[in-house]
């Protein structure tokens, strides 16, 4: 009979998230190309080498606890990566598809932050305190890259904006002619 312990939903919540940054590691490179804007490139590369690294902590925490981190497949990820493909695929330009793809690394984040939020606490109920200071830290990085990307979009989103009263411009002619048009009849 499976064990009604709050350590096994313990290790099943490490394994669903230690899967979720293992797509992260596949799908960040795709995030980085389909990037305009240098900074987010650079900001999607830089979260890359950071989730390797969150990657390890479970790794490490799953050897502490004498568990294997493989045999959950992360829905909610496999979801959040399926949206951002999406954007990548939008025939979107410039900073209108960088303001979409920091929308779609932003769920990802947060999803993140919710995630390790939860096993952060059952660690430290558990007495797992190495972990607690693991996912700590890792808590901390997923925060500070929503931070980051939310101050890039301050940036990005009005450049998009700007991209729009530019199209009403091209379209001004054609208002004229109309209006020419009304006032000659
Ligand atoms: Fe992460
Ligand atoms: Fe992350």
């Amino acid at each position: 009979m499976a064990q009604n312990t709050l350590k096994r939903l313990y290790v099943d919540e490490l394994r669903d998230i230690y899967d979720a940054e293992k797509q992260l590691i596949k799908a960040l490179p795709e995030m980085a190309e389909a990037a305009t804007s240098r900074e987010l490139r650079s900001g999607f590369e830089k979260h890359l080498e950071q989730t390797k690294e969150h990657a390890k902590r479970l790794e490490q925490i799953f050897g502490e606890l004498g568990e294997k981190p493989a045999g959950k497949k992360c829905k909610a990820m496999q979801g959040l990566v399926a949206e951002g493909s999406e954007m990548i695929e939008e025939d979107f330009e410039g900073e209108v598809k960088d303001a979409g793809l920091i929308s779609a690394a932003q769920r990802v984040e947060h999803y993140e932050i919710a995630a390790y939020g939860t096993v952060r606490n059952f660690a430290t109920v558990l007495g797992e305190q190495n972990a607690v200071s693991l996912l700590e830290k890792t808590l901390h990085e997923e925060k500070e890259t929503d931070e980051a990307l939310t101050e890039l979009s301050d940036g990005i989103n009005a450049e998009a904006a700007s991209h729009e009263s530019e199209e009403q411009v091209k379209e001004r002619p054609t208002t004229n002619t109309k209006a020419k048009a009304a006032r000659s009849r």
